[in-house]
């Protein structure tokens, strides 16, 4: 899970870089924005410094001027994936909406942006088969490239030609195949950035294949049918909590089996419908959220052996948290 020590902005200098973003880049910063609105799991602090990214330019100029200014820099695309500490998040957070998009043939090229399921709509109303599974992920193309995310049996390498990443240490853009951004089950090279500044993917380009529309609209109706049969659709969540173990049962029948479907922490609980999501009832906190995957974590460790590994991301300020605390106490007794 990540820690992150880094220094809050002083008042003096939210105003100063704010004014500075405006005057240069043009683009407006809000301070202290609350982030939990921009997650799904609808939890998380303020950010120190804000601001929304419409196009490519606003989004490679952003990220230049973090990187010059020693600027710490997290990237916000729907918020799916996080679990946003309720101390919020230092320095710039830019929320991703680079939204364009090109049909090409069989290929579609997608900035940033884009939402996964706007990219498997588009891709159906050209006739296009391959990325069907997008539908099923609640967040954007880079986001879905960050964590190679992927749904029934597909995921971005599947169908991955090209994405292109502004690097962080150099702030160099080149475009990568599925190979050079280390793309393997819900991993990335972006997922451990070398600089303080993280890799941002620009934009993805897709390679897919013509198909039948009523063939693709079969593909789309089912994957609807078992989102909605097999998830807690319509709470607040950020999808599976933890990666599947490499063998064995999945991480959500080793929850089950060890009894943990509806435990509760203040308002976060254990899905009943799939025991590796965690839902907020609408009043949970980011440490209720944290406490409870820790209690997972220690039971299924303690019943079965196995270390789950999150696949949610703990963002933002968790310094001081007692990794595992409650999960040493639910083991013990
Ligand atoms: C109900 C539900 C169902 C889900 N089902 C699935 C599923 O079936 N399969 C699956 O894989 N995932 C699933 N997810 C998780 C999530 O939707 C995916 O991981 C998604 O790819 C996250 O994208 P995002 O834009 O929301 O990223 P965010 O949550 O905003 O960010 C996640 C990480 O990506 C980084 N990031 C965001 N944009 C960029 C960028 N442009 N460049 C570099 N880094 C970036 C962020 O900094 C952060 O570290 C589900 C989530 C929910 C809520």
């Amino acid at each position: 899970m990540t820690t992150v020590t880094t220094p809050r902005l002083t008042p003096e200098d939210q105003a100063r870089l704010g004014a500075e973003i405006q005057r240069r880049l043009g683009i407006r910063t809000s301070r202290d924005e609350p982030l939990a609105r921009f997650t799904t799991m609808r939890v998380g602090g303020p950010a120190d410094l804000f601001a929304v990214a419409r196009n490519l330019f606003e989004l490679r100029a952003l990220a230049r001027f973090a990187r010059t200014h020693e600027l710490p820099l997290f990237l916000l695309g729907r918020g799916s994936d996080l679990v946003i500490s309720d101390r919020g998040v230092p320095g710039l957070v830019v929320h991703v909406r680079a939204e364009g998009i090109r049909v090409d043939g069989p290929r579609i090229t997608v900035e940033a942006g884009v939402p996964m399921a706007r990219l498997a709509t588009v891709a159906r109303e050209a006739g296009l088969s391959g990325v069907e599974f997008a539908l099923a992920i609640p967040g954007t193309v880079g986001g879905a490239v960050w964590a190679n995310a992927g749904a029934h049996g597909s995921d971005v390498r599947t169908v991955l030609v090209e994405a292109s990443v502004l690097s962080g240490a150099d702030g160099i853009e080149s475009a990568f195949d599925a190979d050079g951004l280390g793309l393997a089950y819900r991993e990335s090279r972006l997922k451990h950035p070398a600089s303080r500044v993280p890799d941002l993917v620009t934009w993805a380009t897709f390679a897919l294949v013509p198909a039948e529309r009523s063939v693709i609209d079969g593909r789309l109706d089912e994957i609807r049918r078992w989102r909605r049969l097999h998830q807690p659709v319509g709470m607040p969540s950020a999808g599976s909590v933890f990666r599947n173990p490499a063998t064995g049962p999945s991480a959500g029948e080793l929850i089950d089996r060890a009894g943990l479907k509806g435990h509760r922490i203040g308002g976060a609980s254990v899905s009943q419908k799939h025991a590796n999501f965690i839902v907020n009832d609408g009043h949970g906190t980011a440490a209720d959220v944290r406490r409870l995957a820790d209690l997972v974590r220690g039971t299924v460790a303690g019943r079965f052996g196995v270390e789950l590994q999150p696949e949610v991301v703990f963002a933002g300020d968790w310094s001081g948290w007692e990794e595992g605390a409650a999960l040493r106490r639910e083991v013990d007794q």
